[in-house]
This record gives structure tokens, C-alpha cells and sequence, in this order.
């Protein structure tokens, strides 16, 4: 069974005004159970959109978001966050974690909202800092680590609460070519791991080679 299906999506902004900009045309696309597959689009063609549809922060103009066989398309604002809480996690090419928090608790804290309880969530924030080799930076702040490190947290508060599905947009493109290919390796590793399903965006051909499959916007 699939994880995410996008069933014929279109996406057009400023519908019905002067200047439409059509971004998606019938889109399909599914990712499979366990599965990993790689993003690869030119700057505008419209990936980030792709990403945002699929993570239920944007809706399409037409077509269906299915999200672990339930169609998310028509469902009201509160069970599209709740599925987002649950069942989805974020990267972004800049880490985006808490600057007052240290890396534990930016990975406790997303637990917490979720109803986990406090003694729970620090043990998986210190499972997944061991995933990701960064025990040792537990009760350091964001400011007092390095990019690679910054953003391997962010990896594991990601994956704080268990999502079925990781959508990641350019995770690596933030750091320098060596750095990143060692971070890219922690992030592959963690999602292997723990069998996740993700969409990963990436301009990096050798990266996107080194996923299940490569689905190339545009074609
Ligand atoms: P990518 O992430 O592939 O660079 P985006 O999804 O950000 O592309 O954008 C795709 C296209 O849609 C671009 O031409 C962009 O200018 C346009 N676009 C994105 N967001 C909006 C918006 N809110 N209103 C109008 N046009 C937009
Ligand atoms: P609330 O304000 O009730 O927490 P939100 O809609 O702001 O509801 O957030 C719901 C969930 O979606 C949270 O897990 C939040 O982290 C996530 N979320 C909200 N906006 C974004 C975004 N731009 N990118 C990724 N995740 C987001």
C-alpha cells in the first residue's frame, strides 16, 4: 500500500485574477511503503508547491491528497493538522529549531504537544540523538553547534513524533558539498533505520541516485 498519493493534482495561483500562474497540471505521483524517492526540479517548477500540497499546508485546485489510503482533499482544517502532527514530518534546508531550546528538547517538545508524556519523550529524543551520533550534544543549544549538526537535529525532531512520512525539501543544501554528503548519509541511514517512507528535493543528481526512485518535475 502507498503511503502518499497525488491523484491528478493542479495547483494554479491567482485564479480568476489578471495574472495566473499555472504550477502544476495533473500531477500524479505516489510514494510507496518504506520507500524513498527523490525530487528533482528546476528552480520554478514549482516543488516547493509539490511539497506544501503534500504536507496538507496548501491545498490543490483540483485533484486528491491521500494520505495512508484516506483522501485528505475535502477533510476540514482541524483532522488536515492533526494528520500533519501525526503522520508527517519536516526538513528544510535551514534547521528552524528553537534557539532557546537545547537539541533535546527541540525534540521533546514537539512529543509533548502530541500528548506523549515527558519521561517518553526524552527517552526518544535521546534514542534519536544516537541515531544521528550527536549523544554528546544533547544539552547544547542550536548556536553552540556546527550546520551539519544543526541540521541532523533537525532530522530527528522530524521524526519526534513517529511520522509515516518524511517530506524534505533540499536537506543538505544549506551546508558545504563535503558536509553535505556526510549529513545526507546520517539521513539516509535514520530513514532506512526506522522504515520511513519520504519525498526528498534535491538539486544534487549524485544524492537523488542514491534514493529508490527519481521522479523528475516537469516530465
Ligand atoms: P520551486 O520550489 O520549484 O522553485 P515554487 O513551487 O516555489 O517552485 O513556485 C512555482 C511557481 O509558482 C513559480 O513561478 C513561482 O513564482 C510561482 N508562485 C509560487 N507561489 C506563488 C504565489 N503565492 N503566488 C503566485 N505565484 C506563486
Ligand atoms: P497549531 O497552531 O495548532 O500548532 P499549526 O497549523 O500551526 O497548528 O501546526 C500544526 C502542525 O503543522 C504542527 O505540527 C506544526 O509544526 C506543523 N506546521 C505548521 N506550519 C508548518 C510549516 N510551514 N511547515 C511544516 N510544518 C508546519
Amino acid at each position: 500500500s502507498d503511503v502518499l498519493v497525488l491523484d491528478a493534482i493542479s495547483k494554479t495561483y491567482g485564479k480568476g485574477g489578471p495574472a495566473p500562474v499555472s504550477v502544476l497540471q495533473n500531477l500524479s505521483l505516489s510514494v510507496g511503503r518504506g520507500e524513498v524517492v527523490a525530487l528533482v526540479a528546476p528552480s520554478g517548477a514549482g516543488k516547493s508547491t509539490l511539497l506544501h500540497i503534500a504536507g496538507l499546508l496548501d491545498t490543490a485546485d483540483t485533484g486528491r491528497v491521500i494520505l495512508n489510503g484516506r483522501d485528505m482533499s475535502g477533510q476540514p482544517d482541524r483532522t488536515r493538522t492533526e494528520a500533519r502532527r501525526q503522520d508527517l514530518g519536516f526538513v528544510y534546508q535551514f534547521h528552524h529549531l528553537l534557539p532557546e531550546f537545547s537539541a533535546a528538547e527541540n525534540i521533546v517538545l514537539p512529543q509533548l504537544a502530541n500528548g506523549v508524556s515527558s519521561s517518553a519523550a526524552q527517552a526518544r529524543a535521546r534514542d534519536l540523538l544516537g541515531r544521528v551520533g550527536l549523544s554528546h550534544r544533547a544539552d547544547h543549544r542550536p548556536a553552540q553547534m556546527s550546520g551539519g549538526e544543526q541540521q541532523r537535529v533537525a532530522f530527528c525532531r522530524a521524526l519526534a513524533n513517529a511520522p509515516s512520512l518524511l517530506l524534505a525539501d533540499e536537506p543538505t543544501g544549506n551546508l558545504d558539498p563535503a558536509t553535505s554528503d556526510k549529513v545526507f548519509d546520517v539521513l539516509m541511514t535514520l530513514v532506512r533505520d526506522t522504515g520511513l517512507s519520504a519525498l526528498i528535493a534535491t538539486h544534487n543528481m549524485d544524492l537523488a541516485a542514491r534514493m529508490d526512485r527519481v521522479i523528475r518535475l516537469g516530465d
